[in-house]
């Protein structure tokens, strides 16, 4: 990391910082100089902790508008009532992607290299939902491509499903409950969450499947209205209540990431892709 002009650190100090940032979840850089991604973002606010001492050409930080702790819950209201609209108004999944690609007000965007929306068949039956991008998604701005994705990609070709067949009936689309990755593959936060829901919504909407399947606890919860955790959830159909009033069901089950790091939970998954295979072509079970 190198900076310009007579505020370059020392080489401790460029250490400590070093050391922050990873602490923080950096875990590469993006460019031969440092951007000063929170004074962007907190332009107006008070300013972030530092762990260098300020540059002198920065100016006095400005004194927070608001003493109140969650700086994202109060801009909620109207950057929620903002999404809600702009996804309703999306009509295809191109719609949804250039309306994200104009949403500002996610603060996952702007640490964010990529949107990562969708990848599939737009016609496939199943709506597979994930949690978030991870580093290798955000790189190459499709969902499920780093190990999870591989490890995906591998159970769902052992009942027969891929993300690139042409038939709808073997094919699936996959996206995610938040579409920009949060740093250092943190969980997301709740206003995080309802700020992309509008989106995901929209997304179920216009894909019609006949069935989701959420990856993990978050989308399961979040999209079927429990608090319960994933191995209470998990194998179990629930429903999805949609705008319209439908009811889509939805079968929660082990997140890839968590089956890399708990190979033996896998048994588990298996038989949820079991029950899921069942439920697409019931004649199998008697095969
Ligand atoms: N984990 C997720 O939940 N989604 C991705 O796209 C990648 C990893």
């Amino acid at each position: 990391m190198t900076r310009a002009g007579n505020d370059a650190l020392s080489r401790p100090e460029a250490l400590a910082l070093l050391r922050w940032l990873i602490d923080m979840g950096a875990d590469e850089a993006t460019g031969p100089v440092a951007v000063d991604r929170f004074a962007e973002a907190h332009r107006g606010q008070s300013a972030p902790p530092r762990v260098a001492p300020p540059p002198q050409a920065q100016p006095a930080p400005v004194p927070p508008v608001r003493p109140a702790a969650a700086p994202a819950t109060p801009r909620l209201g109207s950057s929620a009532g903002d999404a809600i609209a702009l996804a309703g108004a999306c009509n295809s999944f191109t719609d949804i992607a250039a309306a994200l690609a104009g949403f500002d007000a996610c603060p996952l965007k702007r640490t964010a290299t990529n949107l990562v929306f969708i990848d599939g068949n737009p016609e496939a039956r199943l709506l597979f939902i994930g949690e978030a991008p991870g580093r290798d998604e955000d790189l190459t701005g499709k969902p499920f491509v780093g190990r999870s994705g591989q490890l995906l990609d591998k159970m769902l070709s052992a009942i027969g499903l891929s993300r690139s067949a042409a038939e709808p009936s073997r094919s699936v689309l996959i996206t995610n409950l938040i579409f920009w990755r949060p740093p250092g593959n943190r969980k997301p936060t709740e206003a995080e969450t309802l700020m992309c829901l509008p989106f995901v919504r929209r997304t179920i909407e216009l894909a019609r499947p006949r069935a989701i399947v959420c990856l993990g606890a978050t989308p399961a919860q979040r999209l079927s209205g429990t608090t319960e955790g994933i191995l209470a959830l998990r194998g179990k159909w629930r429903q999805h209540r949609a705008q319209d009033g439908s009811s889509i069901p939805l079968l929660p089950t082990l997140h890839p990431a968590y089956l890399l790091r708990q190979p033996a939970q896998k048994r588990l998954a298996w038989r949820d892709f079991l029950t899921l295979s069942v439920s697409l072509d019931p004649e199998r079970e008697s095969r």
